[in-house]
């Protein structure tokens, strides 16, 4: 089973019931697919991870073989290439290697080489297996990072996905196969807002939804609203409690340290797991 867990913007609690969830199920595996900011390993902690780079293929030009006709240039659809001051300039970090510049050159002026982006760990904390992308700062996008994370999932573990906030790219490579998206909901009308963003994005896949409102203080009207309105299945209130904003900043996993915080984690499991067994 594929968990994918979402939230409209960072510091909403994503993290937080990513790693909560993956201490409560059984032969789980946790997937940090937030590559531009993994946090997941604050709470799990991996002794000796193994390390993969992840690279991707740019061009390189031969100038001497380059007679300036500007057919990469125009094909280009990000940008990466210009023709300036008698020469191919080639932007390295707009490129998103779709191979179609080398592939067209009339003169065979284009080859493809390999550049990394960044890496994925992987290993145990304890009893979860953990995998980590880590996007080098500066890139496009981390989408091939994301690929490499799930490209040897297996179906038959708990895989819940951490990842990354809002509506991007990386988002939709991180739920596609999804058996359930859970929405991390703030409940505030900017949480809101953002939120509905993803909640637009998560429709679109035919995968089923619901949500948590984490951090109520009772005053969580407007997000059940929201919830009601547009029919997503309020899964549980997580209420906003001293000893878990302590636990949680300190990098304890609250379900592994507090039985009555275990219960939270695993009561919206069970329910995720009734829905997707339906
Ligand atoms: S298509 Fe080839 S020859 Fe034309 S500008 Fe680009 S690299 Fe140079
Ligand atoms: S590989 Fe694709 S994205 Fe990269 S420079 Fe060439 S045409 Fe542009």
């Amino acid at each position: 089973m594929k968990i994918s867990v979402l939230s409209g913007k960072g510091g909403t609690g994503k993290t937080f019931l990513s790693v909560n969830l993956a201490q409560v199920a059984k032969d789980s595996v946790y997937i940090d697919c937030d590559v531009e900011e993994p946090n997941g390993n604050l709470f799990l902690k991996v002794p000796n991870p193994k390390i993969d780079m992840v690279d991707v293929l740019v061009p390189v030009v031969d100038q001497d073989k380059c007679n300036g006709c500007k057919e990469c240039v125009e094909f280009c659809q990000f940008n990466a290439l210009a023709y300036v001051g008698g020469e191919l300039k080639i932007f390295n970090e707009l490129c998103h290697s779709c191979g179609g510049c080398t592939l067209l050159c009339p003169q065979k002026a284009l080859k493809e080489v390999e550049r990394n982006i960044g890496k994925v760990e992987s290993g145990f904390s304890n009893e979860i297996k953990v995998k980590s992308g880590e996007l080098n700062i500066g890139e496009a996008t981390g989408v091939p990072i994301i690929e490499k994370l799930l490209e040897d999932m297996d179906s038959h573990k708990n895989n819940i996905v951490d990842c990354p906030p809002g509506s991007s790219c990386q988002v939709m490579e991180s739920i596609k196969g999804s058996d359930y998206c859970l929405l991390v909901i703030e409940p505030t009308k900017f949480g809101i807002h953002n939120i509905n963003l993803v909640y637009q994005l998560v429709k679109l896949f035919d995968i089923p939804y619901g949500a948590v409102i984490n951090k109520d203080m009772g005053d969580s009207k407007v997000a059940e609203e929201f919830c009601k309105k547009n029919n997503i299945n309020l899964l549980d209130k997580i209420p906003y409690n001293e000893e878990i904003g302590k636990l949680n900043s300190n990098g304890y996993i609250v379900a592994k340290e507090n039985e009555d915080f275990r219960k939270i984690f695993e009561n919206i499991l069970g329910k995720i797991q009734e829905e997707v067994q339906q």
